[in-house]
């Protein structure tokens, strides 16, 4: 039949456009390194924005008392309160809630957006049990995670650079975010300080480390996407102040800004950029993240129905709505095992109202799904590679086989399977199998809450 044959050429001119084969990944890789020095050397020398953490130390794992943190930088809030019992008792305790963010705070005003998020932060506070306070006297502490781009000032202030992930407000942009919830928290008679203000990739890395002494970087799939790693402190030659003791900074890379004429970008790609809510950036959020693989299935099968009539004389309407096929749904697609693949018939029901849905229209949409989660999951270990060049780990070193974890957190690497293990496979094919041993990827599930409540704990002003 005529559709299928058509439906194939858009589907192998795609494959074809989405290819990265392991050449290509290094040229990646090494842009990536390259973007890294540039972006170290000075501000705004690179779409790397490879900014400052102010995190010169680690979680030792000496760390005591309860302490709270707020997660946000996705569709969904956490809050948590912890208590450290120092290296005896480690995390003794822990409690949080999810909230998850009404659509039109993530557009509209500052004050909106905080006020209702200190709301949710005093409700849980109110909450406090039996044995999960602060020591009497004392003001409650909070790591706040904020996961988008922000220039840090110290260890606790930092304005915001941009907005990402389909958040953006604008009267926020260039405010200092800590003080923008100290406000609202202030606004209701909340008492509580920001003693460290970090980002995702940031808490993952301190619970990475808190957890595991090897752990050197730490990368985010889930949402959005983006790494920190730690950088020897003379290797920053933008940094002007005196040099930490440690001899380390943390550095949050903010790759998902990250774009080279190596990546494989199609004009699927590029239209999906041209109407987002921020074209021309987060080029490689784009085509790695979870708020953006099913969005790219959704494009082609538009151009599908559209030029070879993949579904009948007319475009499903749903097919039409942007984002309608989210992440979640292409996964369960693409890890359908059933022969006649019906997981794939139901999602194309429940989702596009497709009800007639043969066999080759289900082979052509898996074989779909895998090209664009192979392309993220492959550019996501070039990436992983490219911080393992800069930090020079890519060769053997004489008599010393150190090893080396790298922290994952995120719903894309915690449950698309697929992903994960390609992801995991190509870092094996770019490193050799004799470096490889050296190296472990670990899912550091939740890592990023308890690490902003780790350097709350050591950044506490009782200290
Ligand atoms: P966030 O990045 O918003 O902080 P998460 O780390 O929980 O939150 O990641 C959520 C994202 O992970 C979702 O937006 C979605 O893209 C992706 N995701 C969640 N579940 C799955 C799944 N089963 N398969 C593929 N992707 C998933
Ligand atoms: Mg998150």
């Amino acid at each position: 039949c005529g559709k299928w044959s058509r439906a194939m050429g858009i589907l192998k001119e795609f494959e074809e456009k989405c290819e990265t084969p392991i050449e290509k990944l290094k040229q990646v890789a090494d842009a990536m390194a390259v973007e890294m020095h540039a972006g170290l050397a000075s501000e705004g020398g690179s779409k790397l924005k490879m900014l400052i953490s102010y995190v010169d130390n680690l979680p030792t794992g000496d760390e005591k008392g309860v302490f709270y943190a707020l997660d946000l930088g996705g569709t969904n809030f956490r809050v948590l309160r912890v208590q450290l019992g120092g290296k005896e008792e480690r995390v003794a305790r822990k409690e949080f809630v999810e909230v998850s963010i009404p659509p039109h705070l993530m557009t509209g005003s500052s004050e909106a957006l905080f006020g209702f998020i200190a709301e949710a932060l005093a409700k849980f506070v109110e909450e406090e049990g039996d044995g999960f306070h602060p020591v009497s006297g004392r003001q409650r502490e909070l790591g706040f995670t904020f996961s988008f781009p922000v220039k840090q000032t110290s260890i606790a202030s930092g304005t915001l650079i941009k907005w990402t992930k389909g958040f953006n407000i604008e009267d926020a942009v260039g405010e200092d975010v800590v003080a923008e919830i100290t406000k609202a928290m202030e606004k209701i008679g909340l008492d509580m300080r920001v003693a460290a203000l970090v980002n995702d990739t940031i808490g993952t890395l301190a619970g990475g480390r808190y957890n595991n002494d090897n752990v050197i970087a730490a990368v985010i799939l889930g949402t959005g996407t983006n790494a920190a790693y730690v950088e020897r402190a003379h290797a920053i030659p933008k940094w002007q102040g005196l040099l930490p003791q440690s001899g380390e900074m943390v550095i949050n890379m903010e790759w998902g800004n990250f774009r080279s004429s190596h990546l494989p970008l199609t004009e699927y790609d590029h239209a999906l950029d041209l109407e987002s809510l921020n074209p021309g950036e987060q080029i490689f959020e784009k085509i790695i993240s979870g708020m953006y693989l099913g969005e790219i299935v959704r494009r082609v099968l538009c151009r599908m129905a559209e030029e070879a009539a993949f579904f009948g004389d007319v475009v499903p309407p749903k097919l039409k709505i942007p984002f309608i096929l989210r992440t979640p749904d292409m996964s369960a697609m693409h890890h359908d095992t059933s022969p006649d693949l019906k997981v794939i018939g139901s999602k194309l029901n429940d989702i596009l109202e497709v009800s007639n849905s043969p066999l080759p229209m289900r082979k052509i949409i898996f074989e779909l799904c895998n090209i664009v989660a192979t392309r993220g999951a492959r550019l996501s270990a070039a990436g992983i590679y490219g911080i393992i060049r800069k930090l020079g780990r890519d060769t053997p070193k004489d008599g010393d086989n150190q090893k080396s974890v790298i922290a994952v957190d995120g719903g894309l690497f915690e449950h698309y399977t697929k992903f994960r293990n390609t992801l995991e496979s190509t870092l094996k094919e770019l490193l050799g199998d004799e470096i490889a041993e050296n190296f472990v990827i670990e899912l550091s599930n939740d890592g990023s809450g308890i690490g902003a409540a780790l350097l709350a704990a050591s950044h506490s002003q009782y200290l």
